[in-house]
């Protein structure tokens, strides 16, 4: 099959694939005011579908998959489905976005099968400021499982959304982290997804900004976006060694300085909604085609090639749009970031 252009020249090579709206926290970026919905069981996607799904993605020159949620780990049967993927797509650069807060007990299996590398969301490293973000004391769950993960030589990424007042202090921390732990920590600017969004313009710490406040306390070094590698495996973030560190630290700018140019996503949200980019709303329902018993993989492939092609440059949408107005309809936490 021919792979996935868009109309700007851009090629489609990585599918975030949402396996579950639902999540154990309720973090307050991810959240709004608005009353929150869960999908309906028989709405979302069956392990089997999703496997199709990325056959097809696959088939169309996607290499890396990420699984992601809501909470992953909250859907019964995720470990069997990593192992079905693994098991069909052995060459796929499989890797998986969590909040760490049940990932201990899976990570011999993540192990086993190979995963390419564990996101972990993982905004502070305080107690009572964790608690504070997600509704939940759980830290000490996540630096078990991030000591697993590093013992198990597991690659791991730490993602920060930056927050002034909330955790904007912590630079210290942050810093320690990196510079003693074998990990890139990599930091997020707070965007204002879905009507009702807690963002505000009090909150919203710039990329900019972070990285002259780490640059206060360590050398950063910046790693060449050009490195055989670099954009795979770091994506949109600007990549610093620490100068004497073990990791590094990352900026992703979303926001104040978008990399719309370079995005080679997909999104397929778990009641299988296709979107080709974050902020558009736009999305290709594709559940009921996947059901439909005459409905073949080329079909199927047909029209993810066309989503591909209508494919928008984010950034425009965002400037149409006014200032302080949330930048998607959806809240993150059903399309999985
Ligand atoms: N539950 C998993 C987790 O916590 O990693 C996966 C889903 S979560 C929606 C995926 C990512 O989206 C997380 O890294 C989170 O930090 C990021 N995220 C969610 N809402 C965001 C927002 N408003 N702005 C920036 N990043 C956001």
């Amino acid at each position: 099959m021919r792979a996935l252009h868009d109309g700007h020249g851009r090629s489609v090579r990585y599918l975030r694939l949402s396996v579950t709206d639902r999540c154990n926290l309720r973090c307050l970026y991810c959240r709004s005011n608005a009353r929150q919905r869960f999908i309906p069981h028989a709405q979302v996607l069956r392990y089997e579908e999703m496997a199709r799904m990325v056959g097809i993605a696959a088939a169309l020159g996607i290499g890396k998959v990420r699984l992601t949620g809501g909470e992953p780990f909250v859907r019964k049967g995720c470990d069997d489905f990593l192992v079905m993927l693994r098991q069909r797509f052995p060459g796929l650069d499989l890797r998986v976005t969590t909040n760490g807060t049940l990932l201990a007990p899976h990570i011999p299996l993540l192990r086993r099968i190979g995963i390419n590398a564990v996101n972990l969301s993982l905004d502070t490293f305080d107690r009572a400021t964790f608690a504070r973000i997600t509704g939940r004391d759980m830290l000490p769950a996540v630096l078990k499982a991030l000591d697993g993960l590093l013992a198990a030589g597991i690659r791991v990424k730490i993602n920060v959304v930056a927050m002034r007042g909330v955790n904007g202090g912590q630079m210290d921390d942050f810093v320690h982290a990196a510079r003693n732990m074998p990990l890139d920590l990599r930091f997020i600017e707070f965007m204002p997804m879905g009507d009702g969004t807690l963002w505000s313009s009090e909150i919203f710490w710039a990329a900019g900004e972070v990285r002259a406040e780490a640059a206060r306390r360590a050398r950063l070094i910046p790693v060449k976006a050009d490195a055989p590698g670099a954009e795979a495996e770091s994506g949109p973030a600007r990549m610093y060694r620490i100068e004497g560190g073990l990791g590094r630290l990352g900026f992703i700018a979303p926001l104040s300085n978008h990399f719309c140019l370079a995005c080679n996503r997909l999104r397929l949200t778990s009641e299988g909604a296709l979107r080709t980019c974050l902020f558009a709303d736009r999305e290709y329902r594709l559940r009921g085609l996947l059901r439909h018993p005459r409905m073949t993989d080329e079909a199927l492939a047909t029209v993810m090639r066309r989503a591909c092609a209508g494919k928008p440059v984010g950034a425009e949408l965002l400037r149409a749009r006014r200032a302080g107005a949330a930048v998607a309809a959806r809240q993150m936490v059903g399309i999985g970031g």
